[in-house]
């Protein structure tokens, strides 16, 4: 993309409005704007971040073997009647008439829609196990919906809907998520810690959340560094595998044995028997939710499935949540410096931005057009006619992993200079090496 003609509205002034980092820099650097409180409009570079990802938070799912499908956002009121939540909700619920007077609501979560589709069609233990997920606008009303797209009203959320015959299959479901949820958060370049947690509303017995440090979390945390050592990625043949119940439980014994609890668990004797170096602890942002739950609404809604003996067998359900949009925020929570964001490559909205400090200069021109004829839509080209300092602000406040910047000095001898944002690390180089270390 030509930054000249890119709608990048990036901002000069801090907004006084964002109270911190991520919010900040989200409304600077012009990824997003708030069209309602806690409703957001996502603008093309905010975009890109969120779709990427939304594509990592997918191959992780899909490669536990679940299955993606798309369910509205608006619920009939009934679905929450059988269930009995549509009273317990409250007023986080955004509940809508329609033309007929009948009763509808803007998901909050999908439960009940799901058990539903899932009682229409699975008969048999034939067609177990299922995990189901999709990834849908939501929308509660919260009371304060503060932090920019952290704690919005409208967010993007990844749900998972697992069914099992029994409490043993459920516990696979649950390890299998449990490790695609770590695997997912290093891939965003991020430490999440799960920790045990009450499972509140949703009910159930077994239920942690996923954690990453940040100065302006809303509880406070501990945990043992040990969790910063594990890498959960497949590569080399290493890590753990979904397809494997011993893997399960020793990826599962590991991550409940070292230390990890938020304030309301936090058990002072645990924590003292922690080596003070490892002792890890701040404010911590839930990026992710997961719970088993049972069978409380395969009974409440009557959702049975034949087994083997014929028995009419309530599922043991479980459900698991990312908060997508949210994690554009944690991302820059966790990686930005005074100057901007530092976008960790795999999430980048450009793998590179192209500075031509002197746009009219034939060679640069020439240059700078060549790089952006090889890298194209992954690289966004600033051929703005602006003076070079402006050019580096906006590069490192949108904190593309890589700034290739073409001067004429350089360019006369064949030579760019290659920046890493996260280092500030510069090196001449020429196009072509250029191109080759991205
Ligand atoms: P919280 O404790 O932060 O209110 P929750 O327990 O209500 O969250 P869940 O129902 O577990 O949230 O939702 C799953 C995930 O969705 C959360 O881990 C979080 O990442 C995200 N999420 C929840 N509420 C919001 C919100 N208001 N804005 C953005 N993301 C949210
Ligand atoms: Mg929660």
């Amino acid at each position: 993309m030509r930054l000249s003609r890119s709608f990048i509205p990036t901002l000069k002034e801090t907004p006084a409005e964002a109270q911190i980092a991520s919010h900040r820099l989200m409304l600077r650097a012009g990824l997003v704007r708030q069209t309602s409180a806690g409703i957001y409009a996502w603008l093309p570079l905010g975009f890109r971040v969120l779709k990427n990802i939304e594509r990592i938070v997918r191959e992780e799912q899909d490669a536990a073997g679940a299955q993606e499908l798309l369910m509205p956002t608006i619920q009939p009121a009934e679905l929450w009647r059988e269930s009995g939540r549509y009273d317990d909700y409250g007023e986080e619920m955004l509940r809508i008439t329609d033309r007929r007077e009948r009763e509808m609501l803007y998901g909050p979560t999908n439960e009940e829609m799901i058990t539903d589709l899932f009682r229409q069609s699975v008969r048999s233990y034939r067609e177990m196990p299922q995990i189901l997920y999709h990834i849908q606008w939501k929308f509660r009303d919260e009371m304060r919906p503060r932090f920019g797209v952290m704690r919005g009203r409208e967010f993007l959320m990844k749900d998972a809907y697992s069914f099992d015959m029994d409490y043993a299959g459920a516990v696979v479901s649950y390890r299998k998520m449990m490790l695609a949820y770590m695997r997912t958060f290093q891939r965003l370049g991020l430490k999440a810690i799960p920790m045990e947690a009450e499972s509140g509303p949703i009910g159930g017995d077994l239920s942690h959340e996923f954690i990453i440090l940040a100065p302006t979390g809303e509880s406070q945390v501990y945990f043992d560094a040990a969790f910063e050592q594990i890498d959960y990625l497949p590569r080399g043949g290493g890590g753990f595998s979904h397809d494997n119940a011993d893997d399960l439980h020793r990826f599962f014994t590991q991550m409940t044995t070292h230390y990890a609890a938020t304030d309301e668990k936090h058990d002072l004797a645990a924590w003292e028997k922690v080596a003070p170096e490892h002792r890890r602890e701040g404010r911590g942002i839930e990026v992710g939710h997961i719970f088993h739950f049972g069978t409380k609404y395969s009974k409440s809604m009557n959702c049975t499935v034949a087994a083997p003996d014929g028995a009419k067998v309530h599922p043991e359900m479980g459900s698991y949540g990312i908060g997508v949009s949210r994690l554009v925020g944690a991302v820059i929570e966790a990686s930005h410096d005074d100057s901007g964001i530092i976008w960790p490559d795999s999430v980048a909205p450009f793998k590179a931005v192209i500075i031509n400090l002197r746009r009219g200069d034939a060679v640069c021109d020439a240059m700078c057009e060549a790089l952006y004829a090889r890298l194209g839509n992954t690289a966004l080209y600033d051929d703005r006619d602006e003076r070079a300092g402006g050019k580096f602000a906006d590069a490192d406040l949108m904190g593309h992993p890589w700034q290739i910047i073409v001067g004429p000095r350089g360019a006369a001898a064949g030579k760019v200079e290659l920046k890493r944002r996260a280092t500030g690390e510069r090196t001449e180089v020429t196009p072509e090496e250029a191109l080759g270390r991205l």
